[in-house]
């Protein structure tokens, strides 16, 4: 048997020591080294993967299609899904093939209005898995504010003599409304797509209309808060937003961002002077039109009249309610009780209501009608250039109107435009405009801004002007961190 040679290994241990220890350094060093490079690596991409980006894919400083993009990781969320109403057919559509290629997971409405919901239709042709998310009132409604939308597009098209093209279809909303999800206020729920996401949301009541909705975003330790559309103080049937405090980033709405007046007006003053000209009209044997938005401000006036009747600060006459609103009440009393337990589910109800074209219309009398721009065509636009003939009549103006509408041309009061507009050789009757928003005005959304308490706040919804006003003010203040204007169709980075 071979004799082992020990001095071969000690010398070749020997030799090799050095080169070993080198070696085994080397390879702790390496490892150490790569171990190193590997967080930095993973810190680096869970840096980028806490980076929140952000694109408005619809309007930012008018009031059009409401619908903003948030990219979350390897997942993304639509918030709204608007459509301009009064808009040029598509051209009134978000962008969404700015994102044709990202990942839309879910999509997520605040409320039913068809700036912030009237493309969803279309929407889901682009990101077909998307699973859509709302309150459940918010549901309902839109439901009936989807086919109606269709409707309009419908009766648009035939008096423009034109082949009507719809946006889409109607089965295509049928289907959609099995696709909605719907969650309470403060009830915290998980995004789902084929697995589970590490986002979570919450909605808060916004004050704003039935279902309407803040959205509350959690992921991996960040917070963003989008108001919708809001109004933190009661209105006559909605109570205030109730919004959480201490979010990171804010994007809100700032409708009122430019409007001096609204801040000062007394909701008591404004009630006692509506009660009053309606009075007044009524007295002299007249009859009184109140154009109206169908969701919404249809059931705040309802229910102020209702009061003010009840409490005779308004003589009883008969109250004419026409097109949707009626529907929507119904909605209102069937689902109010269940978020406000006090609500009397038959308030709406109680109102002596009936259409237009009843034989039994009579003066004096009250009309709440659609539309509340007073869209040509429509009944509120036909029924003003009646009741502009007469002297004993009056109109009273509740609501926002664009500039550009008979609306908004009523509450210029030039009365050469009015009778172009209208087609009327005559203005007689008395026409009055009332502060009832279903927006915060300037102050309020300062405070709510303050509650929020945010690093950074983002502007949208929106004229131009008062979304500068709004910016320069809570830099003023020192409010809501760093202010931001997005630009439209523009992607901002929001790092983590
Ligand atoms: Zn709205």
């Amino acid at each position: 048997m071979e004799k082992f040679n020990y001095s071969h290994v000690q010398r070749y241990f020997l030799f090799d020591s050095s080169n070993m220890t080198a070696y085994i350094k080397n390879q702790i060093m390496g490892v150490r080294d790569q171990k190193i490079s590997l967080i930095n690596r993973t810190m680096n991409t869970m840096k980028r993967n806490c980076n929140i980006e952000y694109i408005s894919l619809g309007e930012i400083d008018q009031i059009g299609a409401s619908c903003h993009y948030l990219r979350l990781g390897d997942w993304g969320l639509l918030l709204d899904a608007g459509a301009d109403p009064h808009g040029k057919e598509r051209s009134g559509y978000p962008r969404y093939d700015l994102i044709a290629g990202e990942p839309v997971n879910a999509i997520i409405i605040t409320h039913a209005h068809l700036d912030h919901l009237g493309s969803l239709p279309v929407a889901i042709r682009y990101f077909p898995h998307a699973r859509i998310y709302m309150t459940p009132a918010t549901a309902a409604l839109s439901e009936i504010m989807l086919f109606h939308y269709l409707k309009v597009q419908e009766k648009k098209a035939r008096q423009n003599l034109k082949k009507f093209e719809p946006p889409y279809l109607s089965e295509e909303v049928e289907h959609l409304l099995y696709m909605f999800q719907s969650f309470d206020y403060e009830f915290p729920f998980k995004i789902h797509g084929f697995q589970e996401s590490e986002i979570d949301i919450t909605f808060w009541d916004a004050g704003h209309i039935l279902g309407s909705a803040g959205v509350e975003i959690r992921w991996r330790g960040r917070r963003f808060f989008y108001t919708g559309n809001t109004k933190k103080s009661s209105q006559f049937i909605l109570k205030g937003a109730r919004y959480p405090g201490n979010s990171e980033i804010l994007l809100t709405e700032a409708t009122y961002g430019d409007n001096e007046e609204a801040s000062h007006i007394k909701k008591q003053t404004e009630v006692k002077r509506f009660g009053n000209f309606i009075s007044e009209c009524l007295n002299f044997g007249g009859a009184v039109l109140i154009p109206v938005f169908a969701l919404g401000r249809t059931q705040e006036i309802m229910m102020l009249l209702n009061r003010l009747i009840g409490r005779n600060q308004v003589p009883a006459v008969p109250v004419y309610l026409t097109g949707m609103g009626i529907q929507i009440n119904r909605i209102y009393d069937r689902l109010l009780h269940k978020i406000y337990p006090q609500y009397d589910a038959r308030l709406l109800r109680t109102i002596t209501a009936d259409t237009l074209q009843s034989k039994n219309f009579r003066k004096p009398s009250i009309v709440v009608s659609t539309s509340g721009m007073m869209m040509p065509n429509t009944l509120s636009f036909e029924i003003a250039g009646e009741f502009m003939q007469d002297p004993r009549n009056g109109i009273a103006l509740v609501g926002w109107a664009d500039p550009e509408t008979p609306g908004g041309s009523l509450r210029a009061g030039k009365v050469e435009k009015i009778k172009e507009v209208f087609g009327i050789d005559r203005v007689l009757s008395r026409i009055e405009t009332f502060y009832f928003s279903a927006h915060s005005h300037r102050q309020d959304l300062l405070r709510m801004i303050e509650h929020i308490n945010p690093k950074k706040t983002m502007l949208c919804h929106g004229e131009r002007n008062a979304l500068e006003w709004m910016k320069k003010k809570l830099q003023e203040l020192n409010l809501g961190g760093k202010v931001i204007i997005p630009e439209k169709e523009r992607k901002i980075t929001l790092p983590g």
